[in-house]
């Protein structure tokens, strides 16, 4: 059991019910949980570690719920600047469909310093293409390095250019395939306890790159393993029309 102690704050911003912000406090915290927040006369006087944060201000960490890590490697692609979405991704597929787990991981390292310098402490990464080998264990093994908590969200395409979807047919996969990984990835890297430095999530990609039987599927499985179901939804007008003309619904009904 191991305690720590950080006092002296000029501010410590607590984001509770009340927005209070404490003026020369700090926190006290056993095993990674807080305790104690409070002025530096509420906190105990001794601890395993002690920090003072003395000219600092104090605020929590910031969760991040939605992320595309390997995105880090093509930022500011001529051909898909001032696109809607969809062209956007045309753009990009071709280019991410060369990738691999080296490239899983270094851009998961990079994302991953990148959030934890600016003051995030949990990341979920959406992941849902898995083109030469590459796998969901790639970013997670990455997260190990860095220390940042992360749900790694197992996503999925398999609605291709030639079946009516968006993605090209290289960087679809079977559907059986992604249940049958994506229940692999949570028994291999699932926590649930709290705490937990990594869990899974099941992520069908969205409307125009999955099927309907795929998101039935996952939030089966999601359900079944008792973990999180993660996907996009109604992302702009171009995503909402493909909806309604494919599946004869829309964000309301
Ligand atoms: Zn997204």
């Amino acid at each position: 059991m191991t305690t720590l102690l950080a006092r002296n704050a000029d501010i410590l911003v607590t984001m509770d019910a009340a927005r209070r912000e404490i003026q020369g406090g700090g926190f006290f915290a056993r095993d990674g949980v807080i305790e104690v927040v409070g002025t530096n006369a509420d906190l105990p006087e001794s601890a395993d570690e002690i920090i003072d944060l003395s000219g600092l201000i104090a605020t929590p960490g910031l969760i991040n719920t939605h992320h595309h890590f390997y995105q880090n490697l093509t930022r500011a692609v001529p051909a898909g600047q001032d696109a809607t979405l969809f062209g956007w991704l045309q753009a990009h597929y071709p280019i991410w469909a060369r990738m691999g787990p080296d490239a899983i991981r270094i851009s998961a390292l990079v994302a991953l310093a990148e959030l934890a310098l600016t003051g995030c402490v949990c990341s979920s990464d959406h992941l849902y293409m898995f083109p030469n080998g590459a796998r969901l264990d790639d970013e997670i093994e990455a997260a190990e390095m860095i220390g940042v908590r992360l749900h790694a969200a197992r996503g999925s395409m398999s609605i291709s250019e030639s079946d009516g979807g968006l993605p090209p047919d290289s960087l679809v996969e079977n559907e059986a395939a992604i249940l049958k990984d994506s229940l692999r990835a949570i028994q291999t890297w699932h926590d649930p306890n709290p705490g937990a430095m990594i869990r899974v999530a099941v992520a069908p990609c969205s409307p125009f790159s999955v099927s309907q039987g795929l998101m039935r599927d996952a939030a089966m499985l999601a359900r079944d393993q008792g973990v999180m179901l993660h996907t996009h939804l109604a992302e702009n007008d171009d995503d909402v029309a493909y909806s309604h003309d494919r599946f004869g619904c829309s964000p309301g009904d």
